[in-house]
Order: C-alpha cells, then structure tokens, then sequence
C-alpha cells in the first residue's frame, strides 16, 4: 500500500533544520512493508497544510504528517485538518484533562496555550502522548485516513511506535525483503559494471545504491506475492551479489567498516599500534568508536618531523632525503609504533590532505599508508580527490582496508 508523508513546519521550507522526521519514517514504513511513495514539505500555513493534506490523501490510503501541534501561534496543524475535512475544532475533554494532570505534576499552572491543544478536529481520533503535552489525531478523508503527529523527533517517534503502527500493520503489504550489503572499495560505477543482469536473472528483484563515502551500500530489494517467497527470493539474489563483488563486501546490515577491520585484527589474535601524521587522530578514532576495540594498544599522532623522530623513531635522514610523505617514512612510522608499543601490527598514514601544500611532484590529495606485520611490511599510495576531510577519510579507510586484508589473508584488489 502505498503511503505519503508529509512535513510540517516553516523551519523545514526554510532549510534552518534538517527532515529527519521525514527519513526516520519513511525507513520505519518501508521495514513495515508499505511503500512510501510520495513525501512532501509545507510551511506553516493553514491553506497551504490544508491543501496538502487533501491533495495526498486523494492518492494514498495513509498519510503521515509531523509537526504543528504545539501551543504557539506557527503551530497551525489542528485547524487546518479540521479545514480539509470541512469540520470544526473542538475541546477534548479528556486530553484537556491529561494536559492538566501533566502540567500540574510539573508544578505549573494551565495557560491559553495548554488548553489549544486540547483542541482537535470534530470527530478524530485522539492519539495519547506519553512523551509530550500535545496529543495526534487521526482522520478519515474519502478513502484515506491521515495520522498527525508532533514535531518534536522524540514525540513523534513514541506516538508512531506506540499508537500508529499497531493501527496500520495489518494493512501493509508485507510482501517485500532487503538485504543492505556494505562495500568499501569500488566506486558505485564499477559495482554497477559488476552487477549488470542481475535484475534480469532475478525477477523481482531491485538493486540500490547509496553511497556514504567512502562506503557504498548495495541495497537487494525483493518483492514477491509472500513475505517469505520475497525472502527466499533476496537470499539467492544476495548470494549472487556477494560472489560477483568479492571482498569488496566487507558487511551486512548494520556491519560498521571499522568494528570488521577490528573484527580481523582480534581474529589473528593481534594487538595493533596506530601512527598518524595527516589524519590527526581519525583512524584510532575511528577504531575506538566500536565496543571490543581492546586489541588496539595505542595510537600517536606525528603532525611535525620532530614528532616523527622522536616518538617514532624516523630516521631523520629519510625525512630529508624522501620528505615527511613519502613511502619511506609511511614504512618507518609502521615500524616505528610497532616497536614502540611492543605489538604484533603497527600502521601508519602520512599525507598531504589540503587544500594547500602540494607540489609538482607530490600533489594535494597524496598519502602513504603502511602496515608492518608479523609476515612483512607492506607500503602503498594513493593520490585522494576531494576536500581535506575527504582525503583524510579516505586515507584512514585505505589503510584500515590492508589492514583487514592482511589479517583476514584476503588478496588485495
Ligand atoms: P511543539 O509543541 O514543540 O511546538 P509541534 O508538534 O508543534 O511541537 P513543531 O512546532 O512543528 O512541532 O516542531 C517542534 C520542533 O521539532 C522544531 O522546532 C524542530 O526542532 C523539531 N521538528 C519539527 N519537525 C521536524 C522534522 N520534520 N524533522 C526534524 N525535526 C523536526
Ligand atoms: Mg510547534
């Protein structure tokens, strides 16, 4: 069945906050098995909200709208429902009572603007707030029925969890499934390039991209006349996916990069040191932002040459002779933090991450990362487009990446 959404609220036509109501529904409905499939924005205007209200639920049988329901003169959303259905406002009594209950166990008294949102359009629904003052409603409008929630992302969220969804699920479809693979390495092109004719081997299905850089996520969308045939269905269609794409699948679901380049680090039974010039601090952060990150011993950050030297170990020489980025230091800051941290694996990232300090020979966008290990030591490089925190995330993830592959013995591309 398909749902709209709509969003309520100046703030939001305006772009002084984001819509995240919008998403987080929208990812809600679609889990439940409905498709959202219209999501629209209006501001604080009753003609304008009315209008939307009655054009949206002419096209979906379920609407979802968010804001507008609090006590200030913007919050306009009760009357302008009332206007789409040709109906009055009027006073709840018992919401009327519970705001009382509410505010009065808060130490305060009832003001004009408590008691407006005990107003509801005549013949609703009242849905109860167990996280706010202001109360939803629903209405039926021809075919439709449309939910009105608060603004406030947390009420919102209570009130959809706790009154909405139990009322709408036995209306959703439930005939569809996804699997959301994790893939970092290969560019969304190339993994299209790799993908080719899968839509077409499996009926039913339907392949999405999102690309969170440096990641790309590979949606499998299954959609068949059950909820476990459309399973079934994204299970074979998930297996061919991983086969064609290799290690650049490093997950699944809600698998983080760095928890699986921690995962392989703890699998060996190694403990890993951290050396840092450019990135400044990202990788460990990086590895630390994930429980069970104990097998990392310690990180240092190395910005200046006397750094490099003096914490590292880095041969001065190599400083003058390759300079602070190149594959020589990169090797000798692995080596270096290993040994001062006495582990099994060390790491290291030096670069130029921008915008200025390139040069002819060693451009904006140039880093070298290195991992010495138990069976060696191994250097690459890469020169990284983009702004500056592009090229340090970039950068953090390509030596997390041989780092995984070294622990997990997984060829590198
Ligand atoms: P209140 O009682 O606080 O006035 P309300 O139901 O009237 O609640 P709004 O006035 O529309 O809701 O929004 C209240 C606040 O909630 C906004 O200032 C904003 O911070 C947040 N908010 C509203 N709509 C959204 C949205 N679509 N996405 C994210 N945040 C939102
Ligand atoms: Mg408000």
């Amino acid at each position: 069945m398909a749902v709209a959404l709509l969003s309520i609220g100046t703030e939001l036509t305006r772009g002084e906050i984001l819509n995240t109501n919008a998403a987080w529904l929208a990812a809600e409905l679609t889990a439940a098995g409905f498709t959202v499939s219209e999501s629209t924005t209006v501001d604080d205007d009753v003609d304008h909200i009315a209008a939307a209200v009655r054009q949206l639920a002419s096209a979906h049988r379920l609407v979802i709208a968010t804001g507008g329901l609090g006590p200030t003169t913007d919050d306009l959303t009760p009357l302008a429902a009332a206007r789409a259905t040709g109906t009055d406002l009027v006073r709840d009594d018992s919401t009327l009572l519970a705001i009382r209950r509410r505010v009065e166990s808060r130490g305060k008294t009832m003001n004009a603007g408590h008691e407006k949102q005990a107003e509801v359009p005549s013949g609703s629904e009242i849905l109860p707030n167990s996280s706010g003052t202001a109360p939803g409603f629903g209405i039926h409008l021809g075919e439709s029925t449309v939910f009105f929630l608060p603004g406030v992302p947390r009420e919102m969220k209570s009130m959809f969890t706790e009154q909405v969804l139990p009322r709408v699920r036995p209306a959703a479809p439930n005939n569809t499934f996804q699997v959301r693979l994790r893939t970092y390495g290969l560019p969304e092109s190339a993994l299209g390039e790799l993908l080719k004719g899968v839509e077409e081997a499996y009926p039913g299905i339907t392949l999405g991209y999102r690309v969170h850089y440096p990641e790309v996520d590979v949606k499998v969308h299954a959609h068949a006349a059950t909820h476990s045939m459309a399973h079934e269905l994204a299970l074979r269609a998930t297996a061919e996916v991983r086969e064609r794409l290799g290690t650049a699948v490093y997950g699944e679901g809600d698998d983080a990069f760095p928890e699986m380049v921690g995962r392989s680090v703890r699998a060996r039974g190694w403990r890993l040191a951290v050396s840092e010039s450019c990135t400044g601090g990202l990788i460990s952060h990086l590895l630390t932002s994930y429980p069970a990150s104990d097998y990392l011993v310690g990180a240092a950050v190395t910005y200046a040459n006397s750094a490099k030297t003096r914490l590292l170990g880095v041969a001065e020489d190599t400083l003058r002779g390759h300079g602070a980025v190149s594959a020589e230091v990169a090797a000798e800051m692995a080596q270096g933090v290993r040994r001062l941290c006495e582990v099994d694996v060390g790491i290291s990232v030096t670069g130029i991450a921008g915008p200025t300090g390139g040069t002819a020979t060693k451009p904006v966008g140039l880093c070298y990362w290195a991992v010495s290990h138990p069976g060696g030591l191994v250097v690459r490089d890469r020169v990284f487009s983009g702004d500056r925190e592009e090229v340090q995330l970039g950068a953090a993830y390509a030596v997390l990446d041989l780092l995984r592959r070294i622990a997990g013995n997984l060829p590198e591309r």
